[in-house]
């Protein structure tokens, strides 16, 4: 249930962004997850309905994108999405080379968690 305390944060930059251009009303926002952030995108939805009651943002509707992870390897330079990660960790997931098998990896993609765009009134 870590989506409480990372919901919170992204609904603050929301409540801010929309501070600072004057808006009245956010109705839209769009936010991009990782996969391998874990998060639940139903789960963060329902969090922000419940936190923007009596904000600009409330009834705004959330348009939250899941990015699926995107790997370099270093030992044969395969560039793409991995097929299964084990998560011995939940913050720790091991990625591994779907070609050679190998663990020397540059994670591209997959970790984001942030507030793409809103629309505002
Ligand atoms: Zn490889």
């Amino acid at each position: 249930m870590h989506e409480i305390s990372i919901a919170g944060a992204i609904f603050d930059a929301v409540i801010d962004a929309a501070g600072k251009n004057n808006a009245t009303r956010v109705k839209e926002i769009f936010i991009e997850i990782g996969e391998l952030t874990a998060l639940n995108p139903g789960q963060l939805k329902f969090i922000f309905e419940t936190i923007s009651k009596g904000t600009v943002a409330e009834d705004a509707k959330y348009d939250i994108k899941v990015i699926k992870p995107l790997i370099n390897c270093r030992k044969c330079s395969y560039n793409g999405q991995i097929e299964f990660f084990e998560r011995l960790h939940f913050f720790l997931p091991v990625i591994k080379c779907p070609q050679c098998g190998d663990i020397d990896v540059v994670l591209k993609e997959g970790r984001e968690c942030c507030v793409k765009k809103i629309r505002i009134d």
